[in-house]
């Protein structure tokens, strides 16, 4: 199966259509914005063609604050660390979380125009966003593929797409690396935000299992971090498949 529930032939003939797909998508865009100029998806004014927000919304946009956990990004209790009490303690699976932004503001409305009115387009500049910082951060050194957090098929059929291979496909396009399908998600799971910290592990066990082997590194891409657990429980899959280095990749940390 591929990642839109069609029959896989070959990955030849995968990469092919993906390829295809990605330049009548372009075209449609490119001849969108000539009969409607470009809005931008913020504050509604007019914005330069190729762009989604305009100058002064990007420019407004939150950033990060504080001292961050140089592995899993989390902020620092005290800024003389730079480990997180967690990260202190124990050996994580995944050597890296990198995230864009606070999941605030006009990301947060950013990623809801995507992630639940379908606006694609953005999801599509935000995988360049990604993939940019992926490459500032050398994410990209020594990684041959790029997978994503996976959702059921109930979800995915309720959705109509996960977000986060959206994100991951022009990722892997802006970097050149290949995408691949590589974890399922195999059983419900409780949003985790909703758990105290002790069942977050428990309700998160066992729910992705990976459908192929691998080796080498991977990047893992998320659309937003709300705690580390469910990158967590996909990078230990990801281990275990083969993989020896996991790359965490998110839009957004809350
Ligand atoms: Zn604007
Ligand atoms: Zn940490």
């Amino acid at each position: 199966m591929t990642t839109n529930g069609g029959t896989r032939t070959s990955s030849s003939a995968w990469r092919f259509s993906s390829e295809w797909r990605g330049l009548i998508a372009g075209i449609a865009e490119g001849v969108l914005s000539l009969l409607y100029p470009p809005e931008c998806a913020l504050c509604g004014g007019g914005t330069d063609r190729g762009k989604i927000v305009c100058d002064r919304c990007f420019t407004a946009l939150p950033r990060f604050s504080g001292e961050r956990c140089r592995v899993c990004g989390d902020l620092l209790p005290d800024p003389g660390l730079d480990l997180c009490t967690t990260c202190g303690t124990r050996i994580r699976p995944f050597s890296r979380i990198v995230s864009l932004a606070p999941y605030e503001g006009g990301w947060e409305r950013l990623i809801h125009l995507f992630k639940f009115e379908g606006e694609k387009a953005i999801g599509r500049w935000l995988g360049t966003l990604l993939a940019r910082l992926a490459r500032d951060e050398r994410l990209d050194q020594g990684v041959g593929s790029v997978t994503y957090v996976p959702m059921r098929r109930e979800e995915l059929t309720e959705r109509g797409f996960n977000q986060a291979a959206l994100l991951a496909r022009a990722v892997a396009r802006n970097l050149g690396l290949r995408l691949e399908r590589t974890l399922i998600k195999v059983r419900p799971t409780a949003p985790q935000r909703t758990l105290p910290a002790r069942e977050r592990r428990e309700n998160l066990r066992g729910a992705f299992m990976p459908v192929r082997s691998g080796r080498g590194g991977i990047i893992l891409v998320d659309d937003v971090c709300t705690t580390s657990s469910t990158v967590e429980e996909c990078s230990r899959a990801l281990r275990l498949a083969g993989y020896c280095t996991v790359f965490v990749l998110a839009v957004a940390r809350a």
